[in-house]
């Protein structure tokens, strides 16, 4: 379809001017062509989506998912990091042949599309990261990806282990493949894992290479108290300041979590621009704690939203992440320490700038490309709300997400998922499921 109509509805731009237009948005060629008035195809092919009770707004941007680890949910639950990745998810994500990754990633992509989340970014398992790579490619999400790298690590199952060098290797070849990828919807992001699974040799080789690519690195930094002193002892560092000397902050960097910082490292991720990936869910459900999210904005840290791995949260549902996002910190710093609008930003334009997209997605604006949903704002629970950022963030819910457009392309229409088959999907991901932790 060349031409996408979004008639009628609010139109939350979240542009830098916070405009609320009414009308239609109207998309040719993948691209945002009109906002706002009456929107009249140019063309005889083109689709007419239904927006009237809706919010029309970009799709919502989350920057730190595990599509690998779908499979597990449910499975690992009521456990601390360290036990939860040693007990359960790394012995898990070790069972996995290529099938079982794909299916893994179908079940969560047809979670996030239908949920309104247009683009990830997705930390893989060890191998078979083509598979996630080629379902994004058939589901129709953006989504910047990386496989798990791990050299080193207590616990760390023979499956998962890696040689340092043939870690490299396949990172490199997979951003050779992927980095640009389908007009790039597709990106590879360098991801080792977390500082306790990587030797240093692995996170300078890693710093090297992901800038002579021009590849994003995505990690995990700070999230849970034990890991923290783990890195101390063994690194000799604080992990934020660690991952500093060897390189591996800046804007092309994110950190998900950061719960525990010095105020050295606040400053370290202020003065480099390095992006917070906040996990609000994940992080209350492993108990690790709360980032101070609000503090480290009003200091000028950048900050975006994630719903991590079904196991640790267990939706991947941006709606949640979002009223989590505005609620958790309330107590600590007040009512308005953290507001509607802010976090509606920071879940759409906040995680488009922090995967380096910021010019092409994360708010409507002419010439944007078309990542584009509408949201029902009529129903029960959430009328009578004037403020569609309110709306969203304390009201809404993902099944409240009627159309949702990637590139111009429409993949939910009504509701309903058009790039894959979901009851298929859903079935496939229990018996799978079921199978693998069957073998445990
Ligand atoms: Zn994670």
């Amino acid at each position: 379809m060349s031409e996408v109509v979004f008639r009628g509805g609010t139109i939350v731009t979240v542009d830098p001017a916070w405009r609320v237009l009414t009308g239609d948005v109207v998309c040719e060629g993948g691209r945002i062509t009109q906002l706002g008035g009456e929107g009249t195809p140019r063309t005889r092919d083109y689709e007419i989506l239904d927006a009237t009770g809706c919010v029309v707004m970009p799709g919502f941007v989350q920057t730190h998912v595990h599509t690998c680890q779908t499979l597990a949910r449910g499975h690992a639950d009521d456990l601390a990091l360290l036990d939860w990745l040693k007990k359960i998810i790394w012995p898990y994500e070790a069972a996995l042949g290529p099938e079982d990754v794909a299916a893994s990633a179908r079940l969560a992509c047809v979670e996030l599309l239908r949920g309104g989340t247009t683009t990830i970014q997705d930390m893989g398992t060890v191998r078979h990261t083509d598979e996630i790579f080629a379902v994004a490619k058939a589901a129709g999400l953006r989504a910047v990806i990386g496989k798990a790298m791990m050299d080193v690590g207590d616990g760390v199952p023979a499956g998962l282990r890696e040689d340092t060098r043939a870690s490299l290797d396949e990172a490199a070849a997979l951003c050779k493949t992927w980095h640009g990828a389908e007009n790039d919807r597709l990106r590879y992001a360098y991801a080792p894992r977390f500082v306790l699974s990587c030797t240093e040799d692995l996170l300078r080789e890693t710093v090297r290479a992901a800038r002579a690519a021009g590849a994003l690195m995505h990690t995990h930094a700070s999230e849970n108290r034990d890991e923290l002193a783990a890195v101390r002892r063994d690194r000799g560092d604080d992990n934020v300041a660690y991952l500093h000397g060897l390189g591996m902050s800046g804007k092309d960097v994110g950190l998900a979590h950061c719960v525990w910082l010095t105020d050295r490292e606040r400053g370290i991720l202020r003065e480099t621009g390095t992006q917070l990936l906040h996990c609000p869910s994940s992080n209350l459900k492993l108990a690790s704690g709360i980032a101070q999210v609000p503090e480290l904005m009003a200091e000028g840290v950048e900050v975006s939203l994630g719903a991590d791995g079904a196991p640790c949260n267990n939706n991947l549902d941006a709606f949640v992440e979002m009223r989590l996002a505005a609620l958790i910190h309330k107590p600590r710093v007040g009512p308005t320490g953290m507001q509607a609008a802010h976090v509606v930003r920071m879940a759409t334009a906040g995680g488009a700038r922090a995967l380096g997209l910021g010019d092409e997605v994360g708010s409507l604006e002419l010439g944007k490309r078309a990542d584009v949903i509408a949201v029902e704002i009529d129903g029960a629970h959430v009328v009578p709300t004037e403020s569609p950022y309110a709306a969203l963030v304390y009201a809404c819910r993902a099944t409240d997400v009627r159309h949702v457009v990637v590139d111009g392309r429409v993949v939910v229409n009504q509701r309903a998922l058009e790039t894959l088959d979901a009851p298929r999907v859903i079935s496939d991901a229990k018996a799978r499921a079921r199978r693998i932790f069957a073998s445990l």
